[in-house]
Order: C-alpha cells, then structure tokens, then sequence
C-alpha cells in the first residue's frame, strides 16, 4: 500500500463518520480510497479498477465520466453556480422541469425540486395532508404505508418506513400509520403463495382502505421494488390494484420511485410497467446520473391547484431547501436524460435483462440460493442457511458481507442488505462488463456458502 492510501486511510479514521456504518468495524480496516472513476469502473490510489455493482449506492446511470453530463455541468459552470428558487427562476431549471413532464406517466404536471430522496418523500408527504386540508377533508391527515418499505432516513420518511433494523430506535420521534403487509412473495408475510393468493397483500390495502379512508391521506410505497428492504419484487399487477383502491376511497397514491426511476426496472419509471400514474411521484438517486444531489416530487394539475389561494389565504405550500433547482445539479441531470435519448439506453438495455435473467436460473441451482429475484436490473440474491425450510443465515455471521468481500478480492464492489446480495449496476454496464459482475458473484456465493 502506497504511503499516500494509508495517510488517506488514517485521516479518514479520524475525521470522517460514515452513514450507516458501524464505525467500531470499519476504523479496523483500511479503507478503499476510490479517487477516479471511468465508464463502470472505480478506480483506487492503488490503482485497481473496480466494476461499481451497486452503481455507487444506486446512484449511477450511465457510468462514471459521461462526456455528456461532464459538459452539462461544466457550461452551466461558466455562467452560474447557484441561485434561488423562491420566487425566481432559472433556465436550467425550467428546461428540467419540462423535460421530466415530458418523459413522466401522463397526467403528472408540476416538478417540486429538492436535494435528496428524504426530502423529496417529505413534500411528497406534507403535500398530500395539506391538500386535503384545503379539499375540505381535514380528518385525512394519515398515511398507509408497507413493512419493509424505505423511504429516507429523515423523520417523516422514517415514519412511513418498514425497517425495524435501521428505525426501530427512533420510535418515540415518529407519527403513527397503518401498515400493509409487504408484498414479499419468496417469505409471504400472510403464509400464502403467488399466484393462488390472489395478491391478498394488496387487498389488505384495501381492508386498510376501506376501515379507515376518511381519515387516510395517502398510500405510500415502492413500486415493483422495495429496494433497501432487500430487493423485494412485487407481483405483477400490484399497482395497478393499489392504484384502483386509491381511486375507490378517494385517498391519494404516492410512488417512491427515488430507487426505481431513471431506467433501473427496464422502463423509465416502474409504474410504466403497468400504465400507472401516481397522484404524486417522487425521484431522486438516478436524476443525475449519479453525479449530483438532485430529487424532485413531482404531482398532478388538481393537486397543485387546491394549494392557489389569495397570498392573505396562507394556502401557500410552505417547504423549501437552500439547494431547490440548483442549476448545476439541474445540467447533470439535463444530460442524464439526453444520454438516454441518443444512447437508445432504455432498448439497450433489454437485451442485458434478458442475459441477466438466464444467468439467474444458475443462481438458483447454488445450495444456499434461496431466491433470485431482479426487476430489470435491479437484482436480489438471497442466502440460507437452509433452502429447504427457506431458514435464514445468523445476521451475526455476515454471510452478505463474506460474499462482498471475495467479491472485492476480484475487484467488484457490491454492498449486500443483510443476507441479501445485491446487484445493481449501472444500466449502461456493458454485456462483458455485466458477465463479469455476474461470475464473480456466483464464484463468491459459492465460496462463501459452501465451503
Ligand atoms: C434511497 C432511497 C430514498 C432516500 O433517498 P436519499 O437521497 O438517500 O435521501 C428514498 N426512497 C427510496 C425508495 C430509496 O431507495
């Protein structure tokens, strides 16, 4: 190791505090320093070139280096870095904005910016209890949300989150919601099986629904994909039903797409699968491509119209961050979206899919493969201990980070969600790329399991 690296290691140690990251753990090992990056890979002060997996925590689009966002951001550079949003505007901006109506499921028509995905799932929130606030529904001021759902780690988004592991300490600081089943088919929370239950997980929405829609403000969740909650794929036509209750009870449908937007389930957004539009639609991680902090709540004309009232009616939406529409982050992600357009990225993208798909079918025959689950390329791959009773591995012996680590050892970074691992490269990956990613992962899983 290079004097450098481990300076670069030691000053890391002292000085930095690592989101969720035991630190106890992590000041015993020498850090991977990733100084540059080139297409999918990260390259470190040593020199070695990592494929990046997990697309720089679900982040990266295109890969890292895009001649395209590179230029977006360094032309806005030369004109300006930042201006506000309250109460003026900027063409980079406006152009955004209408770019992301333009691409989004029809009916959605106003972008409410914001920094990251926490924040953007909080308007999406506030936005909702204040609507019906001014559609003379004040009683509907709560939320249905699913069991391993993730939504941020800001208090509001943690509210209507479903991880006990990451948010059961914060209990006392949250609001109360109801809370459906997740729609987890490898572990059915309701003891059934796909298809013969007939989605009874997404009727339990609707007992939820039906019992207590006047005071219901909102349905919130991940669609396709519940994604930190350990790559958890939902049964075709799960939203497509949520969204037939919500109509129903007169109760608005939010979808967190902060995961699964930007290409990452094949389509564009994931309600596309199922000709869905949301009441309110949140993104974030993707919008960039990856480079920077960007997200956006974007809703529809009658939701953005009960707020308009004479300045003395207070009917404002008051909720703002310093960064909303920042010019530069709003550039990267103008050119985010025209990689799309002229790399044909999204048909590209199907024949990956379709390989992925395959090669998942060998997972399956390993001992300790449980599942193997994706919804484009968003990828699950969950271990146990036995496969028979489906009995999950002790979390305390780490068989998600054994599996990351032989990885790394071949110079592939991912970053499992307990015993589940996880593969999310960037949809731009290449086919050699892509085969390479999967053997490494198959030769590790089978190391770290069997022997
Ligand atoms: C990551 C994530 C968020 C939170 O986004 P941040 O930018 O990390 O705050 C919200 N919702 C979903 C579905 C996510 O995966």
């Amino acid at each position: 190791m290079t004097d450098r690296t481990k300076k670069l290691g030691e000053d890391d140690r002292n000085f930095i505090w690592h989101p969720f990251t035991q630190m106890k753990d992590y000041e015993k090992e020498e850090p991977i320093v990733i100084e540059e990056g080139d297409g999918v890979y990260l390259v470190d002060t040593e020199g070695r070139r990592y494929i990046d997996g997990v697309s720089s925590l679900w982040v990266n689009i295109h890969g890292h280096k895009v001649p395209e966002i590179d230029k977006a951001i360094k032309e806005q550079i030369d004109k300006i870095g930042h201006t506000t949003l309250l109460g003026i505007t900027n063409p980079t901006a406006v152009e955004l904005a209408k770019e992301l109506i333009d691409i989004c499921p029809p009916g959605l028509k106003k972008v409410f910016y914001s920094g990251d995905g926490a924040s953007a799932v909080e308007v999406a929130l506030k936005m909702a209890f204040q609507y019906w606030q001014y559609r003379g529904k004040p009683k509907k001021t709560k939320f249905v949300s699913l069991e391993n759902g993730y939504h941020g780690d800001t208090l509001g988004a943690v509210s209507v989150g479903g991880i006990d592991l990451f948010h059961a300490i914060f209990k006392p600081l949250l609001f109360e919601t109801f809370k459906a089943p997740s729609y987890y088919c490898y572990r059915c929370p309701l003891g059934k099986t796909y298809p013969s239950c007939e989605m009874a997980c997404a009727k339990e929405v609707e007992n939820i629904l039906e019992g207590h829609h006047e005071e219901i403000a909102a349905v919130i969740f991940e669609p396709y994909v519940q994604a930190a909650g350990g790559m958890i794929i939902s049964p075709p036509g799960y939203i497509k039903q949520v969204r037939g209750y919500c109509d129903k009870y007169d109760v608005l449908m939010i979808l967190d797409e902060v995961a699964t937007g930007f290409g990452r389930t094949g389509k564009m957004f994931a309600c596309e699968h199922e000709h869905v539009t949301p009441d309110i639609m949140v993104l974030g991680k993707g919008m960039t491509g990856g480079y920077l902090p960007l997200s956006a709540t974007i809703t529809t004309q009658e939701v953005y119209d009960a707020f308009l009232g004479e300045y003395d009616e207070f009917k404002t939406f008051f909720h703002g961050h310093s960064y909303s529409g920042n010019p530069i982050s709003c550039a990267a992600a103008l050119g985010n979206l025209e990689v799309f357009r002229k790399g044909n990225t999204l048909e590209k993208l199907q024949e990956k899919i379709e390989f992925l798909e395959q090669e998942l079918q060998e997972f399956r025959g390993l001992m300790h493969v449980g599942d193997a689950r994706n919804k484009g390329l968003m990828v699950g791959i969950e271990l146990v201990e036995d496969k028979d009773t489906k009995k999950p591995y002790p979390l305390k012996m780490e068989v998600g980070w054994k599996v990351a680590d032989l990885a790394k050892e071949e110079e592939v970074l991912i970053r499992p969600l307990g015993n589940v691992v996880v593969l999310m490269p960037p949809i731009g990956i290449s086919m050699e790329d892509l085969k390479k990613l999967l053997s490494v992962t198959y030769n590790a899983i089978k190391k770290a399991t069997e022997s």
